[in-house]
């Protein structure tokens, strides 16, 4: 590197944090060819292939949080998206109404951050008034809510095309793209020097920005091992890949056109669900379930368990978790879901940090200083997408942040992770969430065989007529035990399979169990 020219950079991953980056870096850049960014899919396939969390339907853009500090930096980001000319026509001026649930006090404690930032522009809502929509009749059932909120400056936006068009502008500077799967980060006496894909390409540059999202750990994990790392020290420490649903009803253009007429906002059931209206182009009312959190977990060469995205594609969402999810959108919406169904579901993961912080950083260990971490987008830093990169910028060039923004994005202790934060509905946001699930990836045992859930009971819930005769024998534990699988449990449960031997205590959360392919052998 000449003395006067700026370090190369490898950026991985073109979701929200490494398309930001990309763009930013392109307008700090003389000479923006010195930035690479990679990422797996090709920015001509389709929106349901490109599986990033940057990547969807639509994504919510609003200013509403508890912490004074993401509500700085969302109004920061809501300007961008109102007025940036990368981004227009992309985002739509919806507003959002947070009807919380019974007891919860987000709603109250966002409006107390607006007040004292000087401005308020929220007023009160009542289920009455949102039940005039079609698609919000029976909102709950009847059941008793908390007090509700609207607030007109937020809305949504094509979280495809949004993302498309900011990664044009870095292209456009001059920035390099790659598709291509990264299979390993290699390792130097520099420290990171670069990445090799799938089909043995190497790319190297003198900084790497790791934007992996939910990919992070598996990426990260082997590196740690090679440098005996040790597990309380590790990435895994810092971030969880975990899963949520969200359904996908595709409306008539009439349909589209009277919700569309009838302004319906945005609208977030606390802790159970959020409903983004549709428009004509996309005519997709998609609902998220709040409630229903999966993890999926692998081990590493070390014996290290991390967790990490099921490989299957993210359409195929295992049958149970599609019937509980869909159970959550029922009681939120008794009305539209008993006339509608979902064309479509997706489980879409994304790096959640214990207290829904970023995590932007140098990784800690003196041989990585060269890395730069970027994610933790802990499902609510989409609307980021504007500004993140500015920051991604300062870490790799070593500067700060801002002393409130580098105690929140930093590495932390075990203690700092049980402390404070940036979390997505506030305090109320995910008291009742009913744990996470689960899900045994089936990727190698046969087409079409979507994940499978696990039960403590030793149950795999998931089409097992499919797993039995034809595709699986039975499941090898972490141990090394095989077991094989019981009969289905008759026509009308004949979607469970029991375990010949069920073993209740191996089959919880975090361990690790192999579908094995049928003809394996089990004893
Ligand atoms: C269901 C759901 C709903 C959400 N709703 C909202 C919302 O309404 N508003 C909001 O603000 N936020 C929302 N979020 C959160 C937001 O989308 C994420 O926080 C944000 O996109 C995370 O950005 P990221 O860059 O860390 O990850 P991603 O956007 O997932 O990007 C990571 C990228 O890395 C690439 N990659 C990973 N591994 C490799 C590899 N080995 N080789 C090559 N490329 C690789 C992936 O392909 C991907 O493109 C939601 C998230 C989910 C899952």
């Amino acid at each position: 590197m000449s003395p006067n020219s700026k370090p190369t950079v490898l950026i991985v991953g073109a979701g929200t944090f490494g398309t930001s980056t990309a763009y930013h870096l392109s307008h700090q850049y003389k000479d923006p060819s010195r930035i690479t960014i990679i990422d797996r899919w090709d920015p001509k396939a389709p929106l349901q292939d490109k599986q990033a969390a940057a990547i969807d339907t639509n994504r919510i853009i609003r200013t509403d949080y508890e912490s004074s500090m993401y509500c700085d930096l969302a109004n920061e980001a809501i300007h961008p998206w109102f007025w940036n000319i990368a981004v227009q026509g992309h985002f739509h001026k919806t507003g959002w109404v947070v009807l919380d649930k019974k007891g919860g006090d987000f709603g109250e404690k966002v409006r107390k951050t607006f007040v004292e930032r000087g401005g308020d522009y929220t007023r009160d809502v009542d289920r009455e008034e949102l039940e005039k929509s079609e698609v919000l009749k029976g909102l709950c059932g009847g059941a008793e809510m908390g007090r509700g909120y609207f607030n007109p400056e937020a809305g949504w936006c094509d979280a495809e095309r949004a993302t498309m068009s900011f990664l044009k502008v870095a292209l456009n500077n001059g920035v390099q793209r790659v598709t291509g799967e990264v299979s390993e980060l290699l390792l130097s006496k520099s420290g990171v020097s670069g990445v090799r894909t799938k089909d043995g390409k190497t790319y190297t540059a003198d900084k790497i920005v790791l934007a992996a999202g939910a990919w992070t750990s598996s990426l990260l994990s082997p590196i740690e091992d090679a440098l005996d790392i040790p597990p309380k020290d590790s990435i895994e420490t810092q971030i969880t890949a975990v899963g949520r649903l969200s359904a996908y009803y595709t409306l008539s253009e009439s349909e589209t056109q009277n919700i569309i007429d009838s302004k319906m906002p945005i609208v977030v059931i606390g802790g159970l669900v959020d409903i983004i209206p549709p428009s004509q182009p996309n005519r997709t009312v998609k609902i998220n379930d709040l409630r229903t959190e999966v993890v999926h977990t692998v081990t590493t060469k070390s014996g290290r368990r991390i967790t990490a995205p099921t490989q299957n594609h993210q359409s195929a969402v295992p049958e149970k978790l599609r019937a509980e999810s869909a159970q959550v959108m029922q009681k939120a919406m008794p009305h539209f879901t008993s006339t509608h169904t979902p064309s479509r579901w997706r489980i879409c993961f994304d790096a959640v940090t214990p207290t829904e912080d970023w995590l932007l950083t140098a990784h800690p260990h003196p041989s990585l200083s060269n890395l730069t971490i970027a994610t933790g987008g802990s499902f609510h830093s989409y609307k980021f997408l504007p500004v993140a990169g500015k920051y991604v910028a300062k870490v790799l060039r070593g500067e700060s942040c801002g002393a409130e923004k580098d105690e929140a994005w930093k590495w932390k202790s075990g203690e700092e992770l049980g402390m404070g934060g940036g979390l997505e509905f506030g305090r109320s946001g995910r008291g009742d969430a009913g744990g996470r699930r689960e899900i045994l990836g089936t990727d190698g045992v046969g087409d079409g065989v979507a994940d499978l859930l696990l039960d403590g009971a030793g149950l795999l819930l998931g089409d097992i007529s499919r797993l039995e005769g034809d595709h699986a024998a039975g499941v090898e534990l972490e141990d090394g035990t095989t077991i094989g699988v019981e009969e289905t449990a008759g026509v009308d449960t004949g979607d469970d399979a029991k375990l010949k031997q069920p073993r209740s205590d191996v089959m919880k959360l975090s361990e690790r169990v192999t579908v094995l392919p049928a003809g394996s052998a089990l004893w």
